[in-house]
């Protein structure tokens, strides 16, 4: 395994980005991590499942089908849960909320969000593991191809100690290091080759989104709801706590066009104190921070994040019954050719040219949420639950930061439009595949954690299977 980083947190999106040459609408903060176990030593813990509809190309929206189908991904979460420590199953029948019945005559469509109690960190996956060797503070740069460019033969890596490139050799390699560094090593890798693999150069970093979400008004209701309603209690379980988000059934988003948006109430108080953990992690995203000592200080604040995200959740079932339910959305987005990651002219230390993204939420796109926002709020005037009072949110209450990056080299039959196949095979290069959320063929609305373990443990099977590796404890 080469790791760029080594055990202390490094959020500097300047060795990664180039904010300067590139085209973004609204927020520029960005969160990741480049250290042991990546970006998710700093995540909330937060796991939704993909959706049925998240999962079929629509050609409306220039998605492209997923590999795997709802029972087999499903499959997969059991698999994910059993790693990260969830040792009851996740019911998708939402049973414990009793009064769920109010929902019977409407379109809404409750799906469950998980809050783990302890955000699992991929860290522990590569502590005292035998079986890995690891280099640490090694910046993977550049794949070199064989002469008839089906192969890579080596990696070049920047060994950030010694500053100099070493060359390491492997029967097969992955490509994880997180969508906008595997664009980079993959444009950076193929540039000399771009004309004998036009389509497929033209495809690596294209099809780009970051989940975008925002504060978009507020639900005045016909009737006070209990502090502890379904619409926005936390439910507590051994291991994680749970809520529902609510979107439009399957039905109707194809009837009518919709992309799988998804919505979140909360009562005034805990939102007005979720805007707390934003500002935490927009610090983090914002905070060119470094393993240059001031790592403790970004990690106390990633944990405080957590800490005071789970205290909001407590206090906000807790509070009085009030009648004002704060909305946010989580956006679905089409897949498009302009949003994308390209390499900009200034390199990182290693020698890795920089990303420049662009990437809007253009008018198409908001016509259609806001299309999903009128039914939705048509079935609660309809069903007396009250009156939605919508509100476009400012390009500064918009994203609040952007650490679901998704795209880039996603999965499709053909180099036409995708760059990797059903087995996550970069199309034409047999020894080189990619993991992570790069590869999403379409976003959906779901936290991406839960869906990149899952496809990595396929990708680990097909591995397995195909090169006969011994069997390890991920089977
Ligand atoms: C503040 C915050 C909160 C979040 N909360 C949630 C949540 O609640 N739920 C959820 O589902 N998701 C959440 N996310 C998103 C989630 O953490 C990421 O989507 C996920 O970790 C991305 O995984 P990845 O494998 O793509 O990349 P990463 O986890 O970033 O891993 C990439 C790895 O590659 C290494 N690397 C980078 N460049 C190189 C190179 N050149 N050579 C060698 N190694 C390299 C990095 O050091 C890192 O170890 C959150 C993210 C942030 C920042």
């Amino acid at each position: 395994m080469v790791e760029a980083g080594d055990d202390n947190l490094d959020s500097n999106p300047l060795n990664v980005i180039d904010i300067s040459s590139g085209n973004i609408a609204g927020d520029l903060k960005f969160g990741f991590s480049q250290q042991i176990g990546g970006s998710s030593n700093l995540w909330a813990g937060g796991l939704a499942k993909m959706d049925s509809i998240d999962l079929i190309g629509r050609r409306e929206f220039n998605s492209k089908d997923w590999p795997v189908d709802q029972a087999e991904l499903e499959s997969l979460y059991k698999r994910v849960d059993h790693y990260i420590g969830i040792n009851q199953s996740i019911s998708d029948e939402c049973s414990e909320w009793s009064d769920f019945d109010v929902l019977k005559h409407t379109i809404l469509d409750p799906r469950k969000m998980v809050v783990l109690n302890t955000p699992y960190s991929t860290s522990v996956l590569v502590a005292d593991n035998a079986n890995i060797k690891l280099f640490k503070n090694c910046s993977a740069t550049r794949l070199q191809l064989s002469a008839d460019n089906t192969s890579i033969t080596k990696i070049e890596v920047y060994d950030q100690a010694q500053k100099q490139n070493i060359f390491i050799s492997a029967k097969v390699y992955i490509l994880a290091a997180g969508t906008l560094t595997n664009v980079r090593i993959l444009l950076h890798s193929l540039r000399g080759i771009r004309d004998s693999i036009p389509n497929l150069y033209n495809n690596i970093g294209r099809y780009f989104s970051t989940h975008p979400k925002g504060n978009v008004g507020i639900i005045r209701l016909d009737k006070p709801l209990a502090s502890d309603h379904f619409l926005f209690a936390m439910r507590k379980h051994s291991t994680y706590s749970s809520r529902l988000q609510f979107g439009l059934s399957e039905k109707t988003l194809i009837q009518n066009q919709l992309l799988n948006h998804c919505l979140r109430f909360d009562s005034p108080f805990n939102h007005r104190a979720t805007r707390i953990f934003d500002y935490i992690k927009n610090l983090l995203g914002s905070l060119p921070i470094t393993r240059s000592g001031k790592g403790a200080l970004v990690e106390t604040l990633a944990n405080l994040g957590v800490s005071v995200y789970k205290v909001i959740d407590n206090i906000g079932t807790s509070g009085r019954s009030g009648k004002t339910l704060a909305v946010r959305a989580y956006f679905d987005q089409s897949a498009s050719l302009e949003n994308r990651i390209k390499l900009s002219d200034r390199k990182s230390q290693s020698g890795l040219p920089l990303a420049a993204i662009d990437w809007r939420f253009n008018e198409d796109d908001w016509e259609n949420a806001e299309k999903f926002l009128s039914i939705f709020s048509d079935q609660l005037r309809a069903n007396d639950l009250g009156e939605f009072l919508y509100k476009r949110p400012g390009s500064g209450e918009f994203t609040a930061i952007h650490s679901h990056f998704m795209g880039g080299t996603r999965i499709g039959p053909a180099s036409d439009d995708s760059v990797v196949d059903n087995n996550l095979n970069v199309h034409g290069i047999r020894n080189l595949y990619v993991s992570g959320p790069s590869v999403f063929p379409g976003y959906g609305y779901a936290n991406p954690f839960y869906t990149i373990a899952a496809l990595s443990l396929r990708l680990g099977d097909h591995i397995n299977e195909k090169y006969k590796f011994a069997p390890n404890k991920f089977q």
